[in-house]
């Protein structure tokens, strides 16, 4: 068998792919869209590198398998030819997982990965030793197995796109957390981008778990056939792990009551039940997963609270990229008076539940709508200010309002404005604090 590899597209995961190949002492060659920076030239030196595209005569040459980026989609023609040819196509998770050996805790669903994945993490390496976190959160996974190899507890968020790459891949705790709407720019039907996320327990078998979200009427419709051990969880029924009268059960065992929690909303309530779940099945002591659990205070824009101008109440919560997750923060601060702030990339999702949830709900008394997406908001019934730029909502917010809530959860991706989510979180930290920099609007 041929000891060659095809890596395409760089990034963390091809740089994760890169490092654990030449560890393994794999021939590697890659191939990227763009044109090679005078970075990646240093770094990819000794490695044949194609760049400005994935030449279709490369797949005459004899490659074991094909490392794909998970941004890269399977409808372009040089997958479409691999696939013709039979070269299997993976991602960096499931060669880290080939070439490995390490017990994984996996997260994935439409929102909440990265909260369930931080908590669960947190939780678990306060009592044991080896405990890792990789995968969409952060750092690719074939980067952290590169460097502490095997024998580790790995708790792994995974995208869709990175489980469409998944062959043998089998964690010993896995979740889908919920199921809704996203990725129709890349996914070419709602039920593909569903069943992409069901791969992940499709290795699982009686020595494994699979913590099953009862509550979620996709989950339910759409999870089958699991031949490992299933543990339920429900806010609303009795379950393996339940919430009754402010208290946690595991399996009728009280973990903790909810008093002190700090992170707001009834999603992450259901974030903190998967959490006690991966925890109590990895024998994590009652008092530590109390302990981690009311210390935690979520993660960076995720509706997290920041000090700014005017004496507002900002909640930035840029990693709202869908409609659905934007309702989810609306309904944890249905009880307080609020200014939100949409905007961003249009990237073609329903917005209909959104805007019937916001006309329903006389707390939000104002509403501002700005970049790509702001003409598809128009059936809003509240005050709607339509602005080119999140610097021009700013602006106006800090003209008009003080003492008063602001929510910026844009229901939408950034990319017509910003890199990612991140830049944009921070860019609004900025504006409202009124960041030297940005005074000038
Ligand atoms: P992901 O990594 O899946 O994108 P995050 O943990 O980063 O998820 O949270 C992103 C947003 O998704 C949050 O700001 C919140 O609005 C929403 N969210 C988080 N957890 C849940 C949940 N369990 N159910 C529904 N929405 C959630």
């Amino acid at each position: 068998m041929s000891n060659k590899v095809l890596v395409m597209g760089l990034g963390r995961s091809g740089y994760g792919a890169i490092h654990l190949l030449k560890k393994f002492n794999y021939e590697i060659v890659v191939t990227i869209n763009d044109s090679l920076s005078l970075k990646d030239k240093d770094n990819l030196s000794g490695i044949k590198v194609f760049d400005n595209g994935h030449p279709l005569s490369l797949l005459d040459e004899d490659f074991a398998f094909i490392v794909k980026n998970p941004g890269i989609k399977y409808s372009i023609p040089f997958i479409q030819e691999a696939l013709k040819k039979g070269i299997k196509i993976i991602t960096e998770i499931e060669l880290a997982y080939n070439l490995t050996n390490n017990t994984y805790l996996a997260i994935t669903g439409t929102n909440g990965k990265t909260t369930v994945t931080t908590l669960v993490y947190d939780i678990i390496k306060e009592q044991l030793a080896h405990v890792l976190c990789a995968g969409n959160i952060g750092t690719a996974l074939s980067e952290v197995v590169c460097e502490y190899g095997n024998d580790n507890i790995i708790v792994t968020e995974l995208s869709s796109f990175q489980l469409m790459g998944i062959d043998k891949f089998k964690p010993h705790i896995a979740t889908i957390l919920n199921l809704a709407p996203d990725h129709l720019d890349y996914m070419p039907t709602l039920e593909s981008y569903y069943e992409s996320k069901l791969s992940i327990y499709q290795n699982m078998n009686k020595d494994d778990y699979f913590l099953l979200n009862i509550d979620d009427t996709n989950v339910v419709k759409y999870v089958k056939n699991i031949n490992c051990n299933i543990i339920t969880f429900s806010l609303m029924k009795k379950a393996d792990i339940y919430l009754k009268d402010n208290n946690i059960f595991f399996k009728d065992e009280l973990i903790m009551n909810t008093n002190e929690i700090k992170i707001i909303g009834q999603h992450n309530l259901a974030n903190i039940l998967v959490a006690v779940g991966f925890a109590k099945l990895m024998n994590i002591d009652n008092c530590v997963i109390k302990k981690v659990i009311n210390n935690f205070k979520g993660v960076e824009y995720r509706l997290e609270l920041v000090n700014g101008l005017n004496n507002n109440t900002y909640y930035n919560d840029s990693k709202a990229t869908t409609p659905d997750s934007t309702i989810t923060a609306l309904k944890a601060l249905s009880n307080k008076e609020l200014v939100l702030i949409l905007g961003g990339f249009d990237k073609g999702l329903d917005n209909n539940l959104l805007i019937n949830y916001i006309n329903d709900h006389h707390n939000i008394i104002s509403v501002y709508a700005y970049g790509q997406i702001k003409d598809k908001f128009n059936d809003i019934k509240v005050p709607l200010n339509k602005m080119n730029s999140l610097n021009e909502v700013v602006k106006d917010i800090l003209n008009k309002y003080h003492d008063i809530n602001i929510l910026f959860s844009p229901a939408t991706s950034s990319y017509d404005q910003y890199d990612n989510y991140e830049v944009r979180g921070a860019h609004f930290n900025k504006l409202i604090r009124g960041d030297n920099d940005e005074n000038s609007f």
